[in-house]
């Protein structure tokens, strides 16, 4: 059992007031690092600044550039004695971002994860398989010590690896997994290659997916291929990791644990909140963290807040599916594109297969949106017309969501290129020339 009543139904006045008391002793945690004392002194802030949650608004965003520019310690409010853990980003460009946790940090995130679960419907008695990157990335550890605490049977198993993962599912009756959507897809079709069906051949009940942008329509057919439940996990290295927000049974929404976190949604332009229930950027505080608290931290992720109380009685807000990042916008031809929406078009599409890869790339002096679209074997028979109907189908319904035409190219099963961790969705080629023009 973890089913942590008393916060999770929390009356809001409660809720709040709570916040309230966690915020101050956060920014007395906070003003210990370079970092924030820094800023504090700068914006003559105390902990006594604080009477409501709507006083956040005196301090300044942080962002992921402050990260970088105080890589390694400077956020960090206590002696490394006190750490016992960091995590970070894999950082292609610059300094990566660095998160560090003391005891209690790793505590009160394995007791969020656990909650997270119990909320999905985990229970003690699930065999749960974790087929995710245990290493710097969040969604190993995190889990791990989320399941361990709820209770399950824990299977370690890792990320990749497609036939062992099938074997581990079989031979230890594994009834609840997590894993990142697209490597779920392609986890269905070596089953399929290897004549299996997940929904008979294995004890599979519930799905947890997350840390990648994915649509509605793509949770739908994961669901369908598994015959199970698959339940939507959010959450960012900054903020922990998984068990920022998690889907409810109710599957409407993830729900944002308020006792740890405060959660903003503002305006990417102006930076000001958006009215209750728009779209805009993220930002977050820690609540609960103090090696290194964040602070109005900007995630440039995308998604709003769903007004109204959730069936399954837990008051903490619910977050709307997150449609992106603000910095995955592309602009093609002068339309704004988010490569959800293709994704959402390309699922609903029963022929389309498991995957696609949009690439911009400038042709013949025009920039071009190509979609490279995965197909279902039974399609390459030979029989062009049958092809170039589906591709003209394909364009049409694209270009329909994104006003701009597409160059749609079907592709065989399995023949774009893995990456080895969250799914890359857009290469853009245009800026490749850009840069080697100038480097010549
Ligand atoms: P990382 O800190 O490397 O684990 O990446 C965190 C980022 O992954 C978030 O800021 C989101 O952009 C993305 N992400 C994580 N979970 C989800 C989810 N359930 N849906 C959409 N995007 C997600
Ligand atoms: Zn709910």
């Amino acid at each position: 059992m973890y089913w942590e009543k008393d916060i999770e139904t929390s009356d809001r006045r409660e809720l709040e007031k709570l916040q309230v008391q966690r915020l101050k002793k956060t920014i007395e945690y906070a003003g210990r690092s370079p970092f924030y004392g820094n800023v504090f002194k700068q914006n003559g802030i105390t902990p006594e600044s604080f009477r409501s949650i709507a006083d956040i608004r005196k301090l300044p965003f942080t962002t992921k550039q402050d990260l970088r520019d105080n890589f390694p310690y400077g956020f960090l409010t206590l002696p490394k004695k006190e750490i016992i853990r960091l995590h970070s980003s894999s950082g292609t460009t610059g300094n990566p971002t660095v998160i560090f946790h003391n005891r209690h940090d790793i505590n009160s995130w394995a007791n969020l994860m656990a909650r997270s679960l119990y909320c999905a419907g985990i229970r003690d008695t699930d065999v749960f398989q974790n087929i995710c990157g245990y290493g710097l990335f969040t969604g190993g550890l995190g889990f791990q010590y989320g399941i361990e605490r709820l209770g399950c049977l824990s299977i370690p198993a890792g990320a990749g690896n497609s036939q062992r993962q099938i074997k581990l599912m079989l031979d230890y009756g594994t009834t609840a997994a997590h894993a990142i959507p697209s490597y779920l897809t392609r986890l269905y079709e070596v089953f399929q290659a290897e004549g299996l069906d997940p929904k008979k051949d294995t004890q599979l009940k519930t799905l947890v997916i997350g840390a990648e942008p994915h649509t509605e329509e793509q949770r739908r057919r994961i669901e369908e291929m598994f015959g199970v439940k698959a339940y939507n996990s959010f959450g960012l290295s900054e903020m922990n990791g998984p068990g920022v927000a998690f889907e409810c049974q109710y599957q409407n929404g993830l729900h944002i644990w308020e006792d740890c976190y405060i959660v903003e949604i503002i305006d990417p332009e102006t930076l000001l909140p958006v009215p209750d229930g728009e779209t805009g950027e993220l930002v977050m505080t820690t609540l609960d963290r103090e090696a290194m608290p964040l602070i109005r931290y900007r995630t440039r992720d995308l998604t709003r807040i769903i007004p109204g109380p959730c069936a399954c009685g837990r008051t903490h807000a619910r977050l709307d599916r997150i449609t992106g990042r603000s910095d995955d916008m592309f602009i093609i031809k002068g339309c704004n594109v988010f490569p959800m929406q293709i994704e959402g078009v390309l699922m609903k599409i029963p022929e389309v297969g498991s995957d696609y890869l949009i690439t911009l790339e400038t042709i013949n002096g025009n920039d071009e949106m190509i979609v490279e679209v995965e197909v279902k074997k039974d399609w390459f028979n030979g029989d062009i017309s049958k092809l170039d109907k589906l591709t003209r189908v394909i364009t049409n319904q694209i270009r329909d969501e994104v006003l701009t035409k597409p160059i749609v190219k079907l592709v065989e099963p399995g023949s774009l290129p893995k990456s080895e961790g969250k799914a890359v969705r857009v290469k853009d080629l245009r800026q490749a020339l850009q840069i080697s023009n100038y480097q010549h």
